[in-house]
C-alpha cells in the first residue's frame, strides 16, 4: 500500500540550509513541513567534520533566523580578543538540535532523519518504508551547495603506499610521525596547520602541499558591527572602481585589510575567500617547506607523485587529506521551478541569510516570478572572476530584496543578514563615513567590476 506524507513543503536536508529555510517559513506562514535527512540528527555536514573545526566566521552570522547563535558575545581573551565569538563544531550541533526542537513544538514541522528523498517519495534507510510526496507539495533542495568533506570523500588522489589520513584523523593519532604532509590550498588545510602549530609541532616538520595561492578574507572585517561590515563594502567596491584588473583589485583589497595572501612574493589565484584571522596567517607563515607542483596524484611510500613532478617524503610521513572539494559550484538555476525550489546564496556568500530570505519570500508572496525576482540567486567563488561576479550578482540581489519596505524590516530584523544596521543601532560618526563610502563607491565599483568579469571570460 502507498502511503502519502502530509506537508505543504517536503525539505530535502536538515543543515544549515534546510533549517533556515523552514525557521523562517514556519514564523510566517501556517506552512507545514516534512524534513528529510540521511543522517540520524540536524546540522548536515557539521555532524561529521573535524573535531577542532570552528565557524570560520561570526556565530552571529550562521545559523536559523529566529535565534542567535552565540548571543552575540564577543571574545574576551585570544588573539581574536574583540571580534564576535565562533562557534566550535559540538556548540553548532547543540544550537541545531534545539532549533529543530523549536520547530517541532510548532506541531508543524516533522524531522525524518535517516531517511532519504529519492524520485518523489522518501524512503526510510532503516525499514526501506517509502512515503510518497503528494502532487501540490512543495518539494525543497536543501542540499545543492552541500559541501563535500575530507571524511565523507577518499582524497583526489592514489594512495599506494604512504600514511593518508582525512583531517579529523589528526586529532586522535596513536603515535607521532616525525613529518606531517599537509594537501590542500583551502580553509580545512590552514585549519589542520593551525592545530599542529598550537600542539607545539615543530613547523620544519610540516610540509605543506599547496596548489594554488589563496586569497583569504580578513576576519576582522567580517563582523556584525555594521560601521566595520559595511566599511569594508566601501572598501572592496573602491577597490574595484580603481582596478586595472583583477588582480589590482584584490591587491588594493588587500591594501585595505580586507584580503590576506600567505605569502606576499606570489599573486593568488584561487579566491574562494574563507575567513582567517591574521594570527593564523601569521602562523602559517612559519611553514616555509611548501611543495607548489599542482595537484597530487599518488601519495606512494616515499614520494608523492604531482602534476608538475615528483616530491619526497619520509617513509612515516602522515598524508593529511585536506583536499576534499569544499563549497560547490554548480549551475545557477532560478530559486522557484515549478517542480522544486532550490536553496542557494542571494546575497553574496552567507548561505543562511539566502536561505532564510527564501523562506521568508515563500511565506509572504505566491506568485513564483515575484518571488525568483526578489531572491536571484549566485553563486560561491573559486576564481578571481568568480568571487568578483559572486559580489556583483550579490549587490543587485541586495537591491532586489531590500525594494520591498517588508522584505527590508525582516532582513534589518535578523542577525543573519550582513549588510543590516539594526532597528535602534545607535548613530555614530563611524558609521555616517562608511554609509557615505558605500554610497560613493558602489555604483562604479559595480560597474567596473562588471567590466573586468567580463574580460576575463574565454
Ligand atoms: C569546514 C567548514 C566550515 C564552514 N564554515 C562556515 C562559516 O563559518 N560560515 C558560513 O557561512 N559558511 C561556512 N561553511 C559553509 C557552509 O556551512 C555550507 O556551505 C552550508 O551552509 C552547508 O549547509 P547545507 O545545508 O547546504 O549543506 P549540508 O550541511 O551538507 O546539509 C545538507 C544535508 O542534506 C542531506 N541530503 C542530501 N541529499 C539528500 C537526500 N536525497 N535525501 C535526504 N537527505 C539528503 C545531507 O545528508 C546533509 O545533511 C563552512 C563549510 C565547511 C565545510
Amino acid at each position: 500500500m502507498t502511503t502519502f506524507l502530509d506537508a505543504s513543503h517536503v525539505v530535502v536536508g536538515a543543515g544549515a540550509t534546510g533549517l533556515a529555510f523552514t525557521d523562517a517559513l514556519v514564523d510566517h506562514s501556517d506552512a507545514r513541513v516534512v524534513l528529510v535527512d540521511r543522517r540520524s540528527g540536524p546540522g548536515g555536514h557539521w555532524r561529521e567534520a573535524y573535531p577542532f573545526v570552528r565557524l570560520h566566521q561570526s556565530s552571529a552570522f550562521y545559523g536559523v533566523p529566529s535565534t542567535l547563535l552565540g548571543g552575540g558575545r564577543l571574545q574576551d581573551s585570544g588573539p581574536e580578543r574583540g571580534l564576535q565569538e565562533r562557534a566550535s563544531q559540538p556548540e553548532i550541533i547543540a544550537y541545531y538540535e534545539r532549533a529543530l526542537a523549536r520547530l517541532e513544538a510548532t506541531g508543524r514541522v516533522r524531522f525524518l532523519p535517516g531517511s532519504e528523498y529519492v524520485d518523489g517519495e522518501v524512503v526510510s534507510l532503516a525499514t526501506g518504508e517509502r512515503q510518497r510526496v503528494p502532487a501540490g507539495t512543495r518539494v525543497v533542495d536543501a542540499h545543492y551547495l552541500a559541501p563535500t568533506i575530507p571524511a565523507e570523500v577518499p582524497p583526489p588522489f592514489a594512495v599506494d603506499g604512504a600514511r593518508v589520513v582525512p583531517v579529523n584523523d589528526l586529532a586522535r593519532l596513536e603515535d607521532s610521525p616525525s613529518r606531517y604532509v599537509v594537501v590542500g590550498s583551502g580553509k580545512t588545510a590552514t585549519d589542520a596547520i593551525v592545530w599542529l602549530l598550537q600542539r607545539e609541532v615543530d613547523p620544519g616538520a610540516i610540509r605543506w602541499v599547496r596548489p594554488r595561492e589563496p586569497w583569504m578574507f580578513n576576519r576582522a572585517v567580517v563582523q556584525p558591527d555594521p560601521a566595520v561590515f559595511l566599511g569594508m563594502g566601501a572598501d572592496v567596491w573602491e577597490a574595484a572602481a580603481r582596478a586595472s584588473s583583477l588582480d589590482d583589485m584584490f591587491l588594493r583589497m588587500e591594501d585595505a585589510g580586507v584580503m590576506l595572501r600567505i605569502d606576499r612574493s606570489l599573486t593568488p589565484t584561487m579566491a574562494r575567500c574563507p575567513t582567517i584571522g591574521t594570527w593564523e596567517v601569521d602562523l602559517l607563515r612559519t611553514v616555509e617547506d611548501v611543495v607548489r607542483m599542482g595537484h597530487v596524484r599518488a601519495a606512494e611510500r616515499g614520494r608523492l607523485v604531482m602534476d608538475g613532478g615528483t616530491a619526497t617524503i619520509a617513509d612515516d610521513a602522515l598524508v593529511v587529506h585536506c583536499a576534499a572539494s569544499g563549497l560547490q559550484i554548480p549551475p545557477l538555476v532560478p530559486v522557484w521551478r515549478p517542480d522544486v525550489i532550490t536553496l542557494q546564496p542571494v546575497r553574496a556568500g552567507f548561505p543562511c541569510f539566502g536561505a532564510a530570505l527564501i523562506g521568508y519570500v515563500e511565506a509572504t508572496r505566491d506568485d513564483d516570478t515575484e518571488k525568483n525576482r526578489l531572491c536571484p540567486p549566485s553563486h560561491y567563488g573559486d576564481t578571481l572572476a568568480q568571487w568578483v561576479e559572486m559580489n556583483l550578482l550579490g549587490g543587485r540581489a541586495t537591491a532586489a530584496f531590500t525594494s520591498e519596505p517588508d522584505v527590508k524590516a525582516w532582513a534589518e530584523s535578523v542577525a543573519l543578514y550582513p549588510g543590516r544596521v539594526p532597528p535602534g543601532h545607535p548613530p555614530s560618526p563611524a558609521l555616517d563615513a562608511a554609509r557615505e563610502r558605500l554610497a560613493t563607491w558602489v555604483g562604479p565599483g559595480m560597474e567596473r567590476a562588471a567590466a573586468l568579469v567580463a574580460a576575463a571570460r574565454p
